[in-house]
């Protein structure tokens, strides 16, 4: 045990269990305090009312409870934390501060100024991978080089990670609570009005939140693990686990997540969902390292010759951006999608697909207006993974769908909600419809919808672009990519 007192500084990994920096912290130290920073840089960006924000606040009340229990508790400060880390570590006198490691641009350079201030101190800096199974360069392909495919990455991350079963091994924190240091003064936490939020949207959602939420989400996805390949493409069905905002916060360890999946398919009970859901996980770790060695991305094509693609623009454009943000584009299962994004911040990934390709190839919109929507919206949203799935859907990103590829969204509405059971859930002015003819009722006969009490442009919108005619346009468009992309 080399030093006297630490501080560790939690981000996205609102835990108090299997928890990297926590668990190095206390092996290294006498004394650990804890901190969770309300950094204005983010939140001064954000809505005043913000699902995630209402999220982190739950998740923050039930980790500093649980700290205490364990003898800590958290400290929690409202400030831009790139000034506060360093000044908090000055006030407590610690000789080093811990976290884990964000590997977004952003996060990376605002670490790098905190490292630097710490430094000047002087107070040690230290930051572990925790978020991830294998971060950076840990998977290469066999000349060294980071992966641009996904299917090879795949193989080499599931060698990886056969060779190396220690990396998904839980990081305790318990065993050594007794280090932790209960914060001084008063014990209350910040309430949403006084961090400037309106404490709205996210309580009528019944999102299970922190460690515990997680936990149960978790528990209720391993008994439907099994189905999870058949069932996963169709959003009417509970059939994904509903964890990526506790992924995306930190109030479940990846380790234990791959681990348990893992021991089921080596026990052959995980049936034919457990390897597909593990592809998943190893998804967002090809994004996140994507993102860590083309940082370009983050407002560029990942393919440059995709930024010389011309997108609609003017107020022709802008109507049929906000008829897509709303929910009124005409096409019921894109509108649906919408709505379920507005409604409660969650977007089935069958969906996510959906709607990006028709923004993109149906209304030949600019796949950045598409990204940023999804960032405000989404409850999950993460830069790599959105940026990962938005890129794909442009045909501009590593192993994307080929530009040539675009989704019909009326037979992706018949395949994959063939009963419109879904659409009725978001669009009840829909509900009277046949479920062959829901999918497109602007082919009903005029006659037979206003039986049903429906008139399109009243009840339903007509449809805002004719996606044949909109195929074509897209083709062309990208004819300026053609050739060895
Ligand atoms: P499950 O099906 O249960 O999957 C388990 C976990 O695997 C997810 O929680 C997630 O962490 C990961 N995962 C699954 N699919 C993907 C994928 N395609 N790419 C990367 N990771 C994946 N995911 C986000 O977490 N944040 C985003 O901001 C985000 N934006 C997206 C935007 C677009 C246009 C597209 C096509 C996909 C996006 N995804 C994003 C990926 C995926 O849609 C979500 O992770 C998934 O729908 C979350 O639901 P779930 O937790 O029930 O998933």
């Amino acid at each position: 045990m080399a030093l006297n007192k630490s501080l560790v500084w939690l981000r996205r990994d609102l835990r108090a269990f299997d928890h990297a920096a926590l668990h190095h912290a206390l092996q290294q130290s006498k004394t650990v305090y804890c901190v969770f920073i309300y950094d204005r840089a983010i939140l001064d960006s954000l809505p005043r009312q913000d699902r995630r924000v209402g999220f982190i606040h739950a998740c923050v009340a039930e980790l500093d409870a649980e700290l205490r229990q364990l003898g800590g508790g958290l400290i929690v400060r409202h400030a831009d934390a790139a000034v506060a880390i360093p000044q908090l570590a000055a006030e407590l006198g610690v000789d080093a501060v811990f976290a884990n490691d964000d590997y977004e641009p952003q996060a990376i350079a605002r670490d790098a100024r905190v490292a630097r201030a710490l430094a000047a101190q002087p107070c040690l800096w230290f930051s572990f991978k925790d978020q991830l199974v294998f971060d950076k360069s840990e998977v290469l392909s066999l000349s060294d080089k980071p992966f641009s495919v996904y299917t090879p990455y795949k193989h080499a991350w599931l060698k990886k990670l056969r060779a190396q079963p220690a990396c998904t091994a839980p990081l305790p924190v318990a065993p050594l609570a007794a280090r932790f240091a209960a914060p001084a003064g008063p014990a209350a936490l910040p309430t949403l009005a006084e961090l400037g939020f309106e404490p709205d949207a996210l309580a009528s959602l019944a999102i299970p939140t922190g460690m515990s939420g997680a936990a149960k989400l978790f528990e209720d996805f391993l008994a439907r693990l099994a189905n999870y390949a058949s069932a996963r493409d169709f959003p009417a069905l509970k059939g994904p686990s509903y964890l990526s905002l506790h992924l995306r916060f930190g109030t479940l360890s990846v380790r234990h997540l791959v681990r348990s999946v893992v021991e089921l398919i080596d026990r052959g009970v995980g049936g034919e969902g457990a390897p597909v859901w593990l592809a998943e996980l190893i998804w967002r770790e090809f994004y996140a390292m994507i993102l860590f060695h083309h940082p370009h991305v983050v407002g560029a094509a990942f393919k440059p010759a995709y930024d010389a693609i011309e997108w609609e623009s003017g107020p022709r454009a802008d109507a049929d951006f906000a008829a897509w943000c709303e929910g009124r584009t005409g096409y019921p299962l894109v509108d649906a999608a919408m709505a379920q994004l507005n409604q409660s911040g969650y977007m089935h990934n069958r969906l996510r697909m959906v709607t990006a390709c028709f923004l993109i190839k149906d209304l030949g919109i600019d796949w950045r207006r598409g990204e940023a929507y999804f960032a405000l919206h989404l409850n999950d949203f993460d830069l790599a993974s959105n940026n990962g799935g938005w890129q794909w859907a442009a045909s501009s990103g590593c192993d994307a769908q080929p530009y040539f590829r675009i989704f019909n969204p009326v037979t992706q509405s018949e395949k994959f909600d063939a009963s419109g059971r879904f659409i009725r859930r978001y669009l009840p002015q829909l509900k009277a419809l046949d479920d062959s003819e829901i999918h497109a009722p602007w082919l009903v006969p005029r006659m037979l919808l206003e039986q049903k009490g429906i008139r399109l442009g009243r009840d339903y919108p007509e449809p805002i672009v004719q996606h044949d005619a909109a195929r074509q346009r897209t083709l062309a468009r990208y004819a300026v990519v053609k050739g060895p992309h």
